[in-house]
């Protein structure tokens, strides 16, 4: 029998975010990104749950082509544009717009050959200082483009460092819609928190917004606002199952560096997932866990394969007993891998992302 773990990828789950994405910003067309191989829930897995969004955008030109495989038709755009010349032969071949966040793509769009003109993404910087032309220089990169027979339609877009927190992003849709105002083209500024938080502000949803994290069902805004308070449902389940149970007595210690001492009677289940399955190193003792859908807490270190929950309050659980690191229980119960993170002290993304290879993947 394999280890006892399974992740599992939720396509009702990712059908319903989509669509509360679309209800926070009516009418807008929407980018579902699936970037980092679906933020880790694999691009071939989420697509049939994902299939209703407008387009699909991603940065790697090998998971678009991967898109194109699937047989998705529509639009898909390269968020970070191209890397080298060549790579624009295959936005050409494969009808991917990309974004043009630099003037060295504008170069190499000059002296592209395609038969085909290329529909493109220009970026502005107003104020994150990642990718993107500065304000002062966006008009100039616009006019540029404009006359390049390479390109077919120029849209506008910006990206926000600040639309899940209380600065916000007041300051830098100032900046953008002063110097957009009078350029023609379609707009796109809305990750999933600007998009949830501010997309009932029309020029927030105009004209595409590009949620990722909220479509994986985890609040971007996280404690501010719970992925319930969202209405967000999980998107990946990670379950595993106890491997071993220890009877401590009073002074007893459990795992590496014996980094728990049982202060009382306790029971401790063995579970099967360590940080080689992606569940984070830095959780500590009282990480809430599901054990057959009733919450409780880990104790001491994880370790690379195994870690170590309370059962002592759950006695009915033992070896088989289901254990939800974080997602949906068999029963229905909830944990919520912003917890998860919290605890760590890093975002959903990142555990996310992090989803072991050796971790099995089914899709419901
Ligand atoms: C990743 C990304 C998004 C999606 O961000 P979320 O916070 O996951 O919604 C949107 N736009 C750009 C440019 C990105 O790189």
């Amino acid at each position: 029998m394999p280890r006892p773990i399974l992740a599992t990828i939720h396509t009702e789950a990712l059908r319903h975010n989509l669509a509360r994405v679309r209800s926070a910003a009516p009418d807008a067309k929407v980018w579902g990104v699936v970037k980092a191989n679906a933020y880790g829930h694999g691009i071939e897995r989420v697509f049939e749950g994902l299939r209703g969004a407008d387009g699909f955008a991603l940065l790697d030109l090998e998971e678009a082509q991967r898109v194109r495989a699937l047989g998705w038709r529509g639009p898909i755009l390269l968020l970070e544009g191209v890397f080298e010349a060549r790579d624009l032969e295959l936005c050409s071949r494969l009808n991917l717009w990309h974004v043009v966040h630099c003037s060295e793509q504008i170069d190499m769009l000059a002296t592209h050959k395609t038969h085909q003109p290329h529909r493109v993404f220009l970026k502005m910087n107003s104020g994150m200082n990642r990718l993107g032309f500065a304000p002062q220089r966006f008009r100039a990169a616009w006019t540029r483009l404009n006359v390049l027979p390479q390109i077919d339609e120029i849209s506008l877009m910006t990206h926000f460092s600040d639309a899940d927190g209380p600065k916000g992003i007041a300051q830098q849709m100032q900046v953008f819609e002063e110097i957009t105002r009078d350029l023609p083209g379609e707009r796109s500024v809305g990750n999933s928190a600007a998009s949830l938080r501010f997309g009932q502000d029309a020029a927030v949803r105009a004209d595409w917004v590009r949620p990722g994290i909220a479509v994986y069902g985890s609040a971007p805004d996280y404690p501010e606002q719970d992925a319930g308070g969202w209405q967000l449902q999980p998107a990946m389940s990670l379950v595993s199952k106890i491997i071993g149970v220890q009877e401590l007595a009073p002074g007893d210690s459990v795992g590496y560096g014996s980094s728990f001492t049982a202060d009382a009677p306790a029971r401790i289940g063995v579970v099967a997932c360590g940080y080689a399955d992606g569940y984070p190193r830095h959780c500590t003792t009282g990480t809430p866990v599901l054990v057959d859908g009733v919450r409780t807490r880990l104790v001491a270190r994880v370790s690379m394969d195994m870690l170590t929950v309370d059962l002592t309050a759950l006695p009915e659980a033992g070896l088989g007993s289901e254990v939800t690191l974080w997602g949906r229980a068999g029963s229905g119960a909830l944990l919520s891998i912003d917890e998860i993170a919290a605890a760590a002290g890093t975002v959903g993304y990142e555990l996310m992302c992090a989803l072991a290879q050796r971790v099995p993947v089914v899709v419901d």
